[in-house]
């Protein structure tokens, strides 16, 4: 298929050369020009601006948050102004359920096709094209996506015809994991205070009750203290849990806990924690309890 690809960052980087490798006819764009070499070099065309990544029957785009998606769609010469009709504008990022409905309602009237596609898995997971899609809008708009999301993933759920619930399913699992993560930083502190050696404990949850993909990454990240390099930073899971929140406020749904993790992030990102994983929150009960 022609497909754009907007957006080269650690997801995007890697999710665009699984879609040249998968034989897709590829053009990229980044905001800074620099990421698209290593692009080119696999066989993807690079384009000067968003609207040359938008001349065929697709494109991705795989951004930071909301800003950048709104200015990237609703800009002058943006994916709105500029995608055929009939193309599909497939959205991974991780944004806000409001701004999923505005971008599926713009799209809907100039006669594009849009679907909401964000994703599970860190870009380890994107590199080996082995990230979970959730993927939701109009049937017809899924069907002419999903070759490209097999390309990307290992499975895709489709979750709904309205697209806007793909990423509130999103923001529902971050926030479980982020739950995962602030729980399992306070269990470790408890145990790892009274000298209990930190990667036999993960090793014992995991091997049990817990055997589960993110007990067995975060627990191996909050044991090996190992916080940098930023895979998922921790500024974008702060931005996911104030979505979260949103989220919860338009629909009346209170989330005493969500609410906690706001207020742990914000703490992180106060001492300096802009550039750690966000993982980095699953370090703090242990500092709390005057641990190193
Ligand atoms: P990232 O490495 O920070 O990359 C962000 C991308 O957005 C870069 O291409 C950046 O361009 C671009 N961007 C940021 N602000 C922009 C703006 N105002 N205008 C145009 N482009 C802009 O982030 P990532 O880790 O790839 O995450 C991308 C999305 O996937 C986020 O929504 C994140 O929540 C979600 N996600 C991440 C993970 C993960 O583990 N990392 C997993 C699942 C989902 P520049 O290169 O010019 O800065």
């Amino acid at each position: 298929m022609q497909v754009g690809f907007i957006g080269l960052g650690n997801m995007g980087a890697a999710m665009a050369a699984n879609l040249v490798k998968a034989g897709h006819d590829v053009t990229v764009f980044n905001r800074s020009a620099e990421k698209a070499p290593p692009l080119a070099a696999l066989g993807a065309h690079v384009a000067g601006q968003v609207g040359g990544a938008c001349g065929g029957e697709a494109v991705v785009s795989m951004l930071a948050d909301d800003t950048a998606v709104d200015g990237v769609v609703f800009g002058e010469g943006g994916i709105l102004a500029t995608l055929p009709h009939g193309a599909v504008h497939v959205s991974c990022s991780t944004i806000s359920v409001a701004l999923s409905k505005r971008i599926a309602e713009a799209h809907a009237e100039a006669g594009q096709l849009y679907v909401a596609a964000p994703v599970f898995g860190r870009p380890e997971a994107a590199a080996a094209a082995k990230l979970f899609v959730v993927a939701a809008g109009a049937p017809e708009a899924v069907d002419k996506a999903r070759p490209l999301l097999e390309a990307v993933g290992q499975r895709v759920f489709a979750m709904s015809d309205s697209a806007e619930v793909a990423n509130l399913i999103k923001l529902s699992g971050n926030f479980l994991i982020a739950s995962v993560i602030e729980s399992l930083g306070e269990a470790m502190a408890l145990v790892g205070k009274a000298g209990v050696d930190p990667h036999a404990y993960v090793d014992m949850l995991t091997s049990t009750l817990f055997n589960a993909p993110v007990y067995k990454t975060y627990g191996g990240l909050i044991a090996d203290r190992k916080f940098t390099p930023a895979g998922f930073a921790a500024p974008l899971g702060l931005k996911d849990i104030r979505l979260a929140l949103a989220a919860g406020d338009a629909l009346r749904v209170p989330m005493p806990v969500a609410s906690l993790l706001r207020d742990r992030f914000l703490t992180l990102l106060a001492q300096g924690g802009d550039g750690l994983d966000w993982s980095a929150v699953g370090g703090m009960a242990a500092r709390d309890a005057g641990e190193k």
